[in-house]
């Protein structure tokens, strides 16, 4: 199964990665050990020179972590998956193998926040430069761009705004002035969107969020397109440590089975939320990709198989108004991070972005009354009468 790649995308999300393991199960095995015994010393040997095939040591590699990154890469579409033991340990495994002292990199402004830190106050001390842009803007790219700029990094839709860039036109453009274009495509999952498609060189995901689905692990992957790249990758992830483990492992590969049912379901129940709140006199805007009144409605439908699970909406009544929203939901769960089955709702200015600071929130589009929404899969009706009865409690 594991080498079959003309398997359809929901197929390969119960079949992908899955290798021949002894006793025929058919799931993956948990291998919960640090190593491997050697048969004998020319064994281990050969395996220390890459002559055989087979496993040393888990940070290294390990069967189940294997299963699960050929799981992911096979439903990008990409080469092989490397296994983090966060979305962050993932940003920075990809960070730090394709930048060094000199770089410049232009970045997404709407990055998850902890990049834009990773970007500003940790690579900038190895000599690193960055520019942050509004990426939907294309000419902000395009000015952005410096002789030394050697990666563009994108995040679309971006968090929390929900800003969608134009992946095929960015990508052009990077790849005529010969810089790689990374993605962090967690927002969607590469049940929605599949940014190789569009040339893409690196997609990364925090699979926290919507690959594994269930809010019980802390995960992340990074998926190239050739073993080029992929050693490279896998010689940073090796030597920095940041990988995920066996278990953990198992549970995003049990999670991906549903990742395609749990799309569409995100998908069913985000469009009447975000009609609802559209038409509701509380809320003074709502950002979905699905609804006719994006501003990059167009884009998202050349882009997006659906339009996922993440809706932002903008309160009338401010800070005060969030923080009353937040304090009246019932069903809703009041909770950071996002993808999981669960509705959760979170205030950005109160919460995620707190620490960013007015000012560069507002400069990055979070503005007080901003609401974000990760719609679960529940029975639509519970989540839409939950936000109807708190919404309600904001009195001005
Ligand atoms: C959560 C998140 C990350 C970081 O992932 P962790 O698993 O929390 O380290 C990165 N990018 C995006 C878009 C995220 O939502």
């Amino acid at each position: 199964m594991a080498h079959n790649n003309n398997l359809k995308f929901d197929s390969i999300c119960v079949h992908g990665g899955i290798g021949d393991y002894e006793f025929g199960p058919v799931v993956p095995p948990i291998y919960q050990t640090s190593t491997f015994r050697f048969k004998d010393s020319a064994h281990g040997a050969a395996l220390f020179k890459g002559e055989v095939d087979g496993y040393i040591y888990t940070r290294m590699k390990n069967p189940t972590i294997e299963a699960m990154e050929n799981a992911v890469a096979q439903l990008e579409g990409g080469f092989k998956g490397l296994g983090c033991a966060s979305g962050m340990a993932a940003v920075n495994t990809v960070l730090t193998t394709l930048l060094k002292s000199g770089d410049h990199i232009v970045c997404s402004r709407s990055v998850y926040g902890p990049t834009r830190t990773l970007v500003e106050t940790v690579l900038s001390k190895f000599g690193v430069e960055s520019t942050f842009v509004n990426s939907e803007n294309f000419n902000e790219i395009e000015s952005a761009f410096k002789p030394n700029t050697t990666v563009l990094y994108l995040e679309t839709p971006g968090n929390p705004t929900l800003s969608i860039t134009d992946i095929e036109t960015a990508v052009k453009f990077a790849h005529d002035k010969n810089a790689l274009v990374v993605i962090d495509n967690t927002f969607m999952s590469p049940a929605l969107q599949q940014p190789f498609k569009f040339g893409v060189d690196v997609i990364l995901h925090s699979m926290t969020k919507f690959l594994n689905g269930h809010a019980d692990v802390v995960g992340g992957v990074v998926v190239v397109r050739d073993q080029e790249m992929y050693l490279k990758m896998r010689k940073v992830l090796n030597q920095l440590g940041g990988v995920i483990d066996p278990f953990n492992s198992f549970l995003v590969h049990r999670g991906l089975k549903t990742l395609s049912l749990r799309m569409k379901k995100h998908t069913e129940n985000s469009l009447p939320v975000a009609e609802l709140l559209e038409k509701h006199p509380k809320v003074k805007w709502v950002r979905y990709p699905g609804l006719k009144s994006h501003p990059q409605y167009e884009l998202g439908l050349k882009q997006h198989k659906a339009f996922g699970g993440m809706i932002s909406f903008e309160l009338n009544g401010g800070y005060k108004a969030g923080e009353i929203l937040m304090n009246s939901v019932k069903f809703c769960q009041l909770a950071v991070s996002l993808g999981g089955v669960e509705t959760l709702i979170q205030h950005p200015a109160s919460m995620t972005h707190l620490t960013m600071g007015k000012e560069a929130r507002e400069e990055a589009g979070i503005t007080d009354g901003l609401v974000r929404l990760s719609v679960g899969i529940e029975d639509v009706t519970d989540i839409i009468a939950d936000l109807e009865q708190a919404l309600q409690k904001i009195t001005d």
